[in-house]
């Protein structure tokens, strides 16, 4: 695994462990050697994870659009920053350029790509890991709203279990390692078996 694409606010949080939990977790990465993708964002937990993986001498490809390098602040010290013409190509291209997707807190930017990643996943379009490092419990109320939709059948459990939970970046990093994507089975549930 060369490079993990980490989606995470363009908000630093409430509390300082957010970024503190957020920047421990990428030192790990860097100490496996693995590099970081992410939107190339200097503010919010983006900003300091980047820093972070700089600062401990590993590799960073930031991907961003060119609508948002005033807002976001590009980062203007990364290994790499490649700009964008949309969200949708910067989207692809974290994608192409990935081994797998991890999502530290953040807000609905965040929600939106590790779910859209993940729906990637259930139809088989990549066979990589998705995982969320849950810091600070703050994906608990996520998680139980995906048992409560596996337990009403609008997910299957198995594609519910594409996704790791974890709150131990030791944990998370040594699951996708070991990942292998249950792609033979069918998306929809009442076809089983066709
Ligand atoms: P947020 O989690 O809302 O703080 O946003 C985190 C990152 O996701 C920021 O770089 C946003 O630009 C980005 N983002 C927000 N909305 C979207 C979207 N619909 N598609 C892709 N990225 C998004």
């Amino acid at each position: 695994m060369k490079m993990i694409c980490v989606y995470c606010g363009s908000n630093p949080g409430r509390d300082s462990r957010y970024v503190e939990e957020a920047c421990s977790f990428v030192r790990e990465m860097t100490v496996r050697n693995i590099g970081l993708v992410y939107g190339g964002a200097s503010i919010g937990v983006m900003g300091a994870i980047a820093d972070t993986v700089l600062h401990e001498g590993g590799e960073v490809v930031g991907v961003i659009p060119q609508s948002l390098v005033d807002k976001e602040i590009a980062h203007n010290g990364l290994t790499e920053l490649k700009i964008v013409g949309s969200m949708h190509e910067r989207k692809a291209l974290m994608a192409e350029l990935s081994d797998g997707f991890i999502a530290l807190p953040g807000g609905l930017g965040t929600l939106e790509e590790i779910i859209e990643v993940l729906t990637w996943a259930q139809l088989g379009f990549h066979t990589k890991p998705c995982g969320l490092l849950n810091i600070l419990g703050y994906y608990d109320g996520l998680s139980s709203f995906l048992n409560h939709a596996v337990h009403e059948q609008f997910i299957k459990k198995e594609h519910h279990s594409m996704l790791i939970i974890e709150n131990n970046p030791q944990r998370l990093l040594n699951q996708f390692l070991a990942y292998k994507s249950p792609l033979q089975m069918n998306k929809w549930i009442q076809r089983d078996g066709m």
